[in-house]
C-alpha cells in the first residue's frame, strides 16, 4: 500500500463530492519534520515542544530551543507550523522538575501544561522569546495547552506579547505575524466559547485529553483503553457542538488528538464538519486514500440521524456505510 500512498502524494485529500480536507501532521523532535516531505502533509498542526524538555537532562537553554524551532520552520518552508507551548507534567514529567510534578495524586488533572507554565513564568518567557526569535520575519502560530478558562489564554498571550514588545522596543527582528490559538482539552472550556472565540485566531481540539476528562478515564490506564469509544454519541455530540460554534464564529478548528488518525474516526469527524486534522505522519497516506474515495454528503446526513436517535451504535452504522460506499 506504500506505493499507493506515494502515488497520491501530489493529490489533495479531497472527497468525491468536493470537500477538501486539510491533513497536517503531529511532530515533536527535529527529525520528525522530515516526514513533511515524505507525506506531503499540509503542514505541522501540532509541534509538541515539551519533547525537547523530556529528552534533556537539564532545562534546555533558550539558544537550544530557538535552534530547534528555527530548524523546524526551515524544513517546513512554506508549510505552516503550529507550536504548542510546553505541556510538562501529567504523563510527561521531566527529571529536573520532579518534585513539582510527581507529588500529585492525580497528575493528569494537576500541575501541568499552561497551569505549570503560568506558575513558572520564567520558563514560559524563555520559550516565548525562543519562538519569537525563531519565527522572525514569518508567521508564528502558537497555541496553549489545557486551557480551562479564557483568562488563562489571556494570561499566556500577554506573556508572549510582553516579549514581542520588548523585541520591538529594542529594534530586534520579530515575526511578521502572530496567530494565537487555544487547545480545547478540558470540557469546561466548551461552555465559554462565546467568550473565548473573539480572543483567538484558531482552536485545536486535543481529543486524547478531552476524552480522558469527558469520561473521567485515565488515558494511560490500559484497563480503560477499550472501555470508551471515540465514536460514542457523548464525544461526537460534544465535538459537533464545538465545530458548529466555531463555524458560526469563523474560527478554524483542527482536531489534533490520536482519534483523527484512525480511519473510521476521521470519517466521523469529517461527517460532523471537521475539515482539519493533525495526525501521526503514518496516517496521512491512508487518510488521504480514504477521503479521496468517500462521498461525505450522505455520511453527514446519516450522522445527523444517528446522533439524534437514541441507542444507535455509530461505529457499526458508519462501518456499514463505508462498506456500502466501497471506501
Ligand atoms: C491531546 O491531548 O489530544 C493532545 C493532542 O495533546 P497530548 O496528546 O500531547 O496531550
Ligand atoms: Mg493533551
Amino acid at each position: 500500500r506504500q506505493a499507493e500512498y506515494a502515488a497520491l502524494r501530489e493529490l489533495p485529500a479531497e472527497t468525491l463530492d468536493g470537500t477538501r480536507m486539510t491533513l497536517l501532521m503531529n511532530a515533536g523532535l527535529r527529525d520528525d519534520a522530515a516526514a513533511l516531505e515524505q507525506t506531503n502533509a499540509d503542514g505541522i498542526g501540532l509541534f509538541r515542544t515539551e519533547f525537547q524538555f523530556l529528552v534533556a537532562a537539564t532545562l534546555p537553554r533558550r539558544e537550544r530551543q530557538t535552534a530547534l524551532y528555527r530548524s523546524i520552520l526551515e524544513t517546513a518552508g512554506d508549510r505552516p507550523v503550529t507550536f504548542r507551548t510546553v505541556d510538562i507534567g501529567g504523563d510527561k514529567s521531566v527529571p529536573y522538575m520532579r518534585e513539582e510534578t510527581e507529588a500529585e495524586e492525580n497528575p493528569a488533572m494537576g500541575w501541568r501544561a499552561i497551569r505549570l507554565a503560568l506558575g513558572r513564568d520564567g520558563l514560559m518567557k524563555v520559550q516565548a522569546r525562543a519562538l519569537l526569535d525563531a519565527a522572525a520575519g514569518r508567521t508564528l502560530n502558537i497555541m496553549f495547552p489545557m486551557i480551562s478558562e479564557p483568562w488563562e489564554f489571556d494570561a499566556a498571550k500577554a506573556l508572549v506579547e510582553e516579549q514581542r514588545k520588548w523585541l520591538e522596543r529594542s529594534g530586534r527582528p520579530q515575526p511578521a505575524k502572530i496567530r494565537y490559538g487555544a487547545m480545547l482539552e478540558v470540557p469546561a472550556l466548551a461552555e465559554c466559547l462565546d467568550v473565548l472565540f473573539p480572543k483567538i485566531d484558531f482552536l485545536s481540539i486535543g481529543t486524547n485529553d478531552l476524552t480522558q476528562f469527558l469520561f473521567a478515564a485515565d488515558r494511560a490506564n490500559p484497563m480503560l483503553a477499550d472501555r470508551y469509544d471515540w465514536l460514542s454519541p457523548a464525544i461526537l455530540r460534544f465535538l459537533r457542538r464545538v465545530v458548529r460554534a466555531g463555524d458560526a464564529a469563523g474560527i478554524p478548528i483542527t482536531v489534533c488528538g490520536e482519534m483523527g488518525g484512525r480511519p473510521l474516526e476521521a470519517l466521523a469527524l469529517a461527517a460532523i464538519g471537521v475539515e482539519r486534522l493533525s495526525v501521526t505522519p503514518a496516517a496521512i497516506g491512508p487518510l488521504k486514500a480514504m477521503f479521496r474515495s468517500a462521498k461525505l454528503a450522505p455520511l453527514r446526513a446519516a450522522m445527523t440521524e444517528w446522533l439524534d436517535a437514541p441507542g444507535v451504535d455509530v461505529r457499526e452504522r458508519l462501518g456499514g456505510a463505508v462498506h456500502a460506499q466501497g471506501i
